[in-house]
């Protein structure tokens, strides 16, 4: 396996101004495998419950995603959260951890070669038990959220000390960083290894800082979002899909990676669910990336 993305696989409860799913298909390694599925054959080191439904298995193994690394054991993974009508912000209802709560993940042998890593939202001490187990990777990615800022916030910065690319949306930033200043939390994120950190801004966009080179990308102007959830995923899955694919890490490909993080990202607040995402195709992403190139011309 050349990619492999550690993360949630759950079902989700969610409500917008738009809608609202239960029991759907949802988890961070979920959305970012289906974004990362567009670019390169993912495997996904997760677990599920006994009562997770087959036809999402069979949805993912359709698109090529690699499942060896996926355990079954007790009760999935269960979220539970809402939008406003300010819909970059996500309110946790509650948060299940199930059989998470004692996962050790173990990677199957094929996967410990693996030379691209995300370490999608997950508790952090499953993030570093899985890059513990890989032998040599070129480029680990690594996202997060507040939950484990503030429940498990030593084991987030050991795991960011190991990280080349840095993944954080502006709010998570700024209270790991304990600033309300991007520019100054992305530095603090620099000084503790990554070589590039982004901060998401939900619909507005993403900013890649590396050393010293800025880049800021633009959001999409979706005319129609019903539910945002999973985008920072899909962006994390996206992203580290086009370097997994290119296996070029410079400051100009990154910069390409986050353009189609943001368009994967776009794509997914489309609908709910996966709904989006199992239906795009090559040619919707490439038709999407020239229009944000067209967005950006003066
Ligand atoms: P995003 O909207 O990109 O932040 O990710 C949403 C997904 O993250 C949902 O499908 C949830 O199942 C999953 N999720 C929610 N809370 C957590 C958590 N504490 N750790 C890992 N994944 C979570």
């Amino acid at each position: 396996m050349e990619l492999i993305i550690v993360g949630t696989v759950a079902l989700d409860d969610v409500k917008t101004p738009f809608g609202e799913v239960k029991a759907a298909l949802g988890g961070s390694a979920t959305y970012a495998a289906f974004a990362a599925s567009h670019f390169a054959k993912p495997g996904i080191v997760s677990v599920v419950g006994e009562d997770f439904p087959k036809q999402h298995l069979d949805l993912l193994e359709k698109r090529g995603i690699d499942l060896k690394g996926l355990k079954k054991e007790g009760k999935t993974f269960r979220w539970g959260g809402f939008y406003e009508f300010d819909m970059n912000e996500a309110k946790t209802l509650r948060t299940e951890l199930n059989s998470l709560e004692n996962f050790t993940p173990k990677l199957p042998d094929a996967y410990k070669k693996a030379k691209y890593v995300f370490l999608a939202n997950i508790d952090p001490s499953v993030q570093l038990a899985v890059l513990e187990q890989i032998e040599n990777p070129s480029w680990v990615v690594t996202d997060t959220m507040n939950f484990w800022i503030e429940n498990k916030k030593d084991d987030v910065l050991k795991v960011i000390k190991k990280t080349n690319t840095l993944v954080l949306n502006d709010g998570e930033a700024r209270e790991l960083f304990k600033t309300t200043n991007l520019v100054q939390a992305a530095n603090k994120a620099l000084k503790l290894g990554p070589s590039s950190v982004i901060i998401k801004k939900g619909e507005h966009g993403a900013l890649l800082f590396t050393k010293d080179k800025h880049f800021n990308a633009p959001g999409y102007p979706l005319e129609n979002i019903k539910d945002p959830t999973g985008c920072g995923d899909a962006f994390g899955g996206a992203f580290i899909g086009h370097v997994a694919n290119t296996k070029v890490h410079d400051e100009w490909n990154l910069r390409k990676a986050v353009m189609y993080g943001s368009t994967l990202a776009s794509f997914n607040a489309e609908d709910f669910s996966l709904e989006r995402l199992k239906k795009i195709k090559k040619e919707d992403i490439e038709k999407r990336l020239a229009e944000f190139r067209q967005m950006r011309e003066f």
